[in-house]
């Protein structure tokens, strides 16, 4: 199967020339299969003894910010959702890219968190780590399929300082003005960074109208985010979509709106070193 021919003419125009062939080649690697530890229940110590004991080999992540993240050959993933440790929430299998929204965000202890678009959770559960279990984390679903989905992953991780809502993130800064220390909107997207040449299902969703439409609704999440920011507060805006119009355009109509009153921070991220 190959890429949507409008995606691919996108992606030329969005990307740096010299990278385009390569970032081409990306959609038809296999999946990696990484997950990281949880803080919450154990360590990487005590999980690497758990995997040698289940003789699952793996190999350490090179990731400063992060502790105890791991790689493993696909072909023993099936063995690694069969150990105990997995159905004790010991570790969470998760892709490294991620990983980085919530590091950057990078909450503290006692803190006000808010996850405005959270299922099923993989994000949210980096925060709770991060809070070491303290403070106000507030994670929010619309989906009732995907928020029952979140509920059981922060259940099962050991997560206590999480609160759930299922609502829509378009209502919460008018609901909660001026709340949160610190705020993640992950936002739904047409997912480009996701698709996989083997997969035809992962492109199906896909036409340049989803992704207008899906821009409207990010700029609307976006703004009710910023509503919910504490003066002084920090937000960070993730999708894993390639078009502009998911991601410069959201933050782009934020700055119109509101740019007299918000600052845009560098972002450094923590990746020099993963292969
Ligand atoms: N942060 C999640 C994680 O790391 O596991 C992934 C979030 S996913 C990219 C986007 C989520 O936004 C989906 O679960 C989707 O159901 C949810 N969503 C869709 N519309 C929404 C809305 N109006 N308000 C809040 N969340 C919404």
């Amino acid at each position: 199967m190959s890429l949507p021919e409008a995606f691919k003419e996108r992606l030329e125009r969005i990307v740096p020339h010299e990278r385009f062939d390569a970032i081409l080649k990306t959609f038809d690697a296999p999946k990696q299969v990484t997950f990281r530890v949880n803080p919450l229940k154990t360590t990487p110590a005590e999980l690497e003894a758990e995997l040698a004991r289940e003789a699952i080999p793996f190999e350490r992540v090179g990731w400063g910010a992060l502790e105890g993240v791991y790689r493993i050959d696909p072909s023993d993933k099936l063995r690694l959702t069969q150990t105990k440790g997995f159905y004790a929430g010991h570790f969470y299998i998760q892709n490294l890219s991620s990983m980085v929204a919530p590091v950057l965000l990078a909450p503290e202890p006692e803190e006000t968190v808010l996850d405005l678009a959270a299922a099923p959770g993989g994000k949210t559960l980096i925060l709770a780590g991060m809070m070491e279990n303290t403070g106000w984390l507030s994670a929010v679903e619309p989906s009732r399929e995907r928020f029952f989905r979140l509920c059981d992953n922060l259940k099962n991780q050991g997560v206590t300082n999480a609160h759930t809502y299922m609502t829509d993130g378009r209502s919460v800064g008018k609901k909660c003005p001026l709340m949160f220390d610190r705020i993640l909107l992950d936002a739904p997207c047409s997912s480009e960074a996701r698709f996989k040449t083997f997969d035809e299902k992962s492109t199906s969703f896909w036409s340049i109208h989803k992704v207008k439409e899906t821009s409207k609704l990010q700029r609307r999440l976006l703004l009710s985010a910023f509503d919910a920011l504490k003066p002084g507060g920090k937000l960070l805006y993730s999708t894993c979509s390639f078009s502009p119009e998911e991601n410069e355009s959201p933050l782009q109509h934020l700055l119109e709106r509101h740019g007299s009153h918000l600052k845009t921070l560098p972002l450094i991220l923590p990746i020099d070193n993963v292969q």
